[in-house]
């Protein structure tokens, strides 16, 4: 054997340690990339389980305090919230979304009290909140792109005021960081930044997130407004749109199928922070193979979040957060 031809396996050798590997190690995970979605509800003392979400729940705001609490125990201590109502409070124009005592709104609020050093985004879309369950405001079957900018602007504009850090648009429709952007600063929220879901693709892996948000459309698919899987570039031109309407940070969702376009955007915009949605189903796909003794739920999902931030992704945002920092340990 002639040794000199070992040059890679010097950083994996026989009989190796943990440490020696660490000392090469490119990538590193820390409690500081992650960002931990919730699923705020009305009410007190309610904490359900999903049963398509293994490990996620519904939360009244009590309850998120505490497990807010306990999150920023393990080191993780940036969250995104979304809303989910009752049908009775579903209408077109999804005029609870913009109400400003809405249960996100008063989410936050409780949150920034609670732990001031919390950076809060909120999710900015009115599906949840639609009795159609479309992204935006429809004419007939349609959706109305430059109808549903107002709404979502509004929509963002009570999420500042009750102190996010961060409102995260994600409907897809053209314009939307540019309106939010000029509502803000418009009404002196200037530093409430705008987190793009820039690259936000029509995946079939958001099929346990549509049960938990209760935001599946009621007809129709969302292939008009969400992206083709099949498009690179496009991605890429969606983030550089967004940072040119005023995005401070891009994100592309879901992670696992788009860790190209994930390097794509890094490359593009090295200095934009950007952020990686680990999805629901990305999630699920993981604890099903788990269950079945595929692989160790440790070791798999340790190895799928250093995929993407591997890929180029600052933030991770998955509801494994505080799982992984304990895995980490
Ligand atoms: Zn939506």
């Amino acid at each position: 054997m002639d040794v000199s031809r070992l040059k890679f396996r010097r950083f994996r050798p026989d009989r190796a340690t943990d440490a020696d590997r660490n000392r090469h190690a490119e990538t590193s995970l820390a409690a500081g990339d992650f960002i931990l979605p919730f699923f705020v509800v009305e009410g007190t003392c309610i904490d359900h389980p999903l049963p398509t979400l293994q490990g996620v729940s519904h939360l009244s705001i009590d309850k998120l305090v505490e497990a807010v609490g306990t999150a920023r125990a393990e080191g993780v201590d940036k969250v995104l919230l979304f809303g989910v109502v009752e049908g009775s409070l579903k209408n077109p124009q999804a005029t609870e979304a913009t109400r400003t005592d809405s249960v996100v709104a008063r989410a936050v609020t409780a949150l920034k009290e609670a732990y001031p050093g919390v950076t809060v985004f909120t999710d900015v879309c009115v599906c949840a909140y639609t009795d159609h369950g479309h992204c935006g405001v429809l004419h007939g079957d349609q959706i109305d792109n430059d109808a549903s900018l107002p709404l979502l602007a509004e929509m963002a504009l009570t999420h500042a005021r009750a102190g996010a850090d961060f409102v995260a648009p994600s409907a897809m429709m053209d314009g939307q960081v540019a309106a939010i952007r000029a509502r803000l600063d418009e009404e002196g929220y200037t530093k409430t930044q705008v987190l793009g879901y820039s690259a936000k693709y029509a995946s079939k892996l958001y099929g346990p997130f549509r049960d938990a948000a209760a935001s599946a459309p009621s007809f129709g698919d969302r292939k008009s407004y969400l992206m083709d899987p099949r498009n690179r570039r496009e991605g890429i031109e969606e983030a550089a749109a967004d940072l040119e309407e005023g995005a401070a940070w891009l994100m592309v969702k879901p992670s696992t199928f788009y860790l190209d376009v994930l390097a794509g955007v890094k490359a593009r915009f090295p200095q934009v922070p950007l952020a990686a949605y680990h999805t629901s189903g990305e999630t699920m796909m993981l604890r099903h193979g788990a269950a079945a003794g595929l692989f160790a739920w440790k070791d798999a999902l340790l190895e799928n979040l250093y995929a993407i931030k591997r890929a180029g992704a600052d933030f991770i945002i998955t509801y494994n957060a505080v799982e992984a920092v304990q895995f980490l340990k």
